[in-house]
């Protein structure tokens, strides 16, 4: 009696939630879900288990990538490689190719390898469990749970960062992130119902990004407000705290932009593994800590002709670096004999009007960009 009358009080003064969350919140988000869910191309309806090749291909492209990006790379290639089976038969370099803008190549690389694993050991079926998805390439943690949740119904618990800034708020945790991590994981299996969990899934997706969001999050019209911690506490804005990232660093470049007198420019693939790897690439000195002169530069062009720096830079910020470039530029006869240097079978010319077809990252397309500026 004694606990029940402290809890009243403290729910009275607004620090505690009305209903602690649990079942009933599941309830309730699940009714907004029916009402208000988000219409994606890679969706099912409400209560509907979807095509796991959809929900696999959608979640590699969504990790560290907006909703709004993605659509089109999605529907591009579902109608390219409507079926696993076909996506695994297609060649690397058209998935790149096909990959280009969208960053963090290796998921494209991944992908290939995961379609292929999925026909040679699955008969071309994903295989239903989280720990079976857990050992295709690729597919981490979060994507096992969500796939396994979403296209099997399997009671599992997909968390990325929408879904713990929502449970962290939940169930006010107060403990930084990442340290809370685990906390989160299971606080967010205590909802997860055995029916529906797949919609469920995607409801506190939908809530993190559309309500719950991470800056001034609409608790005026939360369909779990009356369960929320953070709310009855006036945490919203506040949680979930998170360890300041150190800066990121800079690193600097040069890139040496050849053009033929026809037009065509000079690309070089670049090694198939680590950053970018795979992709096509102007060629560049490498990337270090400081922006190297133009004697040392020049030790890495691939031609031996007269270089023209072009006037400004090119920035791109990668998530554990910014990196700068500057650009050089020159321009080569056609028929002229000159000697490419020892990289030269990593090297190929592409027509200018072949350019946006090729497995470019977003990188190279600005340093192009900036190199022909109006030429
Ligand atoms: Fe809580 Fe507000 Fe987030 Fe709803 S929107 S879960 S009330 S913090």
């Amino acid at each position: 009696m004694g606990a029940v009358h402290h809890t009243a009080t403290r729910q009275r003064q607004g620090q505690l939630p009305l209903r602690p969350a649990g079942p009933a919140t599941v309830r309730a988000l699940l009714d907004w879900y029916d009402a208000e869910r988000r219409d994606l191309p890679w969706r099912y309806g409400p209560r509907k288990k979807a095509d796991p090749y959809r929900v696999w291909l959608s979640e590699i492209m969504l990790q560290q990538t907006t909703v709004k990006a993605v659509i089109p790379y999605y529907q591009k290639f579902v109608a390219r490689w409507p079926t696993v089976q076909s996506l695994a038969a297609a060649p690397l370099e058209e998935v790149l190719q096909q990959w280009a803008g969208l960053g963090y190549y290796s998921r494209a690389r991944n992908l290939k390898a995961c379609a292929e694993a999925v026909v040679r050991d699955f008969d071309g079926r994903f295989p239903p469990t989280e720990r079976e998805l857990r050992g295709l390439p690729g597919i981490g943690p979060y994507t096992a749970a969500a796939i396994a949740a979403i296209a099997f119904g399997d009671k599992a618990t997909p968390v990325d960062g929408n879904v713990e800034r929502v449970v962290s708020r939940l169930f006010a945790v107060q403990e930084s992130l990442p340290a809370a991590k685990g906390e989160i994981r299971s606080l967010a299996g205590t909802l997860t119902p055995a029916r529906r969990a797949g919609d469920f899934a995607q409801a506190m997706m939908d809530l993190g990004a559309e309500i719950c969001t991470p800056k001034k999050p609409s608790c005026l019209v939360c369909p779990v407000q009356q369960d929320c911690a953070a709310n009855a506490q006036g945490l919203s804005e506040v949680l979930p705290v998170k360890v300041q990232k150190s800066t990121r660093p800079s690193r600097y470049g040069i890139a040496f932009l050849v053009q033929r007198e026809d037009g065509a420019v000079l690309l070089r693939k670049r090694p198939a593994a680590g950053l970018l790897g795979g992709m096509l690439e102007v060629p560049s000195t490498l990337w270090s800590d400081e922006m190297p002169t133009k004697k040392e530069a020049l030790r890495s062009a691939p031609v031996t002709t007269s270089w023209l720096p072009v006037p400004g830079s090119v920035v791109h910020v990668f998530t554990h670096f910014r990196l700068e470039l500057v650009v050089y530029r020159a321009l080569v006869p056609v028929d002229a004999s000159f000697t490419l240097w020892a990289e030269q079978e990593r090297c190929r010319w592409v027509e200018r009007r072949d350019l946006h077809a090729q497995a470019l990252p977003s990188v190279m397309k600005k340093v192009i960009a900036h190199g022909l500026g109006g030429t």
